[in-house]
């Protein structure tokens, strides 16, 4: 219970400050100053405002000098991440899925944004899954060539974002590829099921909210990372190749 208490103050921490994060860099800004303050009277917040979830429900989403509305989706972040943090904690990994539930915290956050991700979000998540994949070093160097010309070849054609190209090559590497296949299938019918319901949705539409939420959902359901599938064998091969040399 108290692991599970910490682990969720631990995700809608990270997760709030990843709002930050992404809110800053879109405007060019520091990360770290100016203090956290209300976009719209530029009141610096107290100590107490800046507590994930608890302030949000406090505050009932308007700032408490000029009753400006706080963006909803820092809050769903924040309980998001929190709650998806919990759920690493009965991983075998707990670290490696803490990471990759992080990293894709922030590459939503940065598509639902403005739809432009920077290179070195997503070819940080892309070194990350090579480092967590339990694939042998020529599938991870295959999927970064192979990567590296379909990039190329949607540059010019634009087919769909290279963000979400690097993505789901990152998932092939990190769950394999009929896992991934789910997900990206996954992810289309819930992109399908958003558009029908929002009829009048005229934007392009933002396809990594729906990669991840897939992600998640396909890895939970198929108890990825739980005790008979890579994450285990990974741990296991690590600590018997230490006890090799
Ligand atoms: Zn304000």
């Amino acid at each position: 219970m108290i692991m599970s208490l910490f682990a969720f103050i631990l995700g809608s921490s990270l997760a709030s400050f990843l709002c930050v994060v992404v809110t800053r860099l879109k405007r060019n800004e520091s990360i770290i100053f100016p203090q956290s303050h209300c976009d719209n009277c530029q009141t610096v917040l107290h100590t107490w405002e800046l507590i994930p979830v608890l302030s949000y429900i406090t505050l009932r989403g308007k700032c408490s000098n000029c009753s400006a509305k706080i963006p909803k989706i820092g809050f769903i972040a924040e309980i998001s991440l929190g709650t998806l943090f919990i759920l690493a904690t009965h991983a075998v990994s707990p670290i490696s899925a803490a990471i990759i539930f992080t990293w894709l915290t922030l590459l939503t956050l940065e598509d639902l944004s403005d739809q432009q991700l920077y290179q070195w979000e997503t070819l940080g998540f892309m070194i990350t899954a090579s480092f967590i994949s339990p694939n042998p070093f020529v599938f991870i160097g295959f999927i970064w060539t192979l990567s590296l010309i379909i990039t190329r070849i949607n540059y010019r054609e634009r087919f769909i974002g290279n963000a979400d190209i690097e993505i789901v090559l990152a998932f092939f590497l990190i769950v394999g590829n009929l896992t991934t296949l789910i997900i990206i299938f996954i992810a289309c019918i819930l992109a399908l099921l958003f558009l029908c319901c929002l009829k009048n949705y005229r934007y392009k539409l933002p396809f990594i909210p729906f990669l991840s939420i897939a992600f998640i959902i396909t890895t939970t359901a198929l108890n990825i990372f739980s005790e008979q599938n890579f994450m285990y064998k990974k741990s296991i091969e690590i600590i018997s190749r230490c006890f090799s040399w």
